[in-house]
């Protein structure tokens, strides 16, 4: 498979990853890597302490998530 971002841009690259949101094959180059923010809830007797997630994105879909993140707030 082929990186689609290259594709788009006439390069032929080997992926390294798929983007977790619409599937598109990425190059290294392509990727971008999100960690899910983890919340951690103090006096609830609960604390998550596990280490955040990785979701690998395309740069379109890394774009839309953190525009939806930063219209979320005030
Ligand atoms: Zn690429
Ligand atoms: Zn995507």
């Amino acid at each position: 498979m082929h990186c689609y971002d290259c594709l788009a841009a006439d390069r032929t690259t080997v992926a390294a990853a798929v983007c977790g949101s619409c599937g598109a094959a990425l190059c290294a180059e392509h990727v971008h890597e999100e960690r899910k923010q983890v919340r951690q809830v103090v006096g609830m007797g609960k604390a998550t302490h596990d280490p955040p997630a990785r979701r690998l994105l395309c740069a379109v879909c890394s774009y839309a998530t953190h525009k939806v993140s930063t219209e979320d707030e005030p």
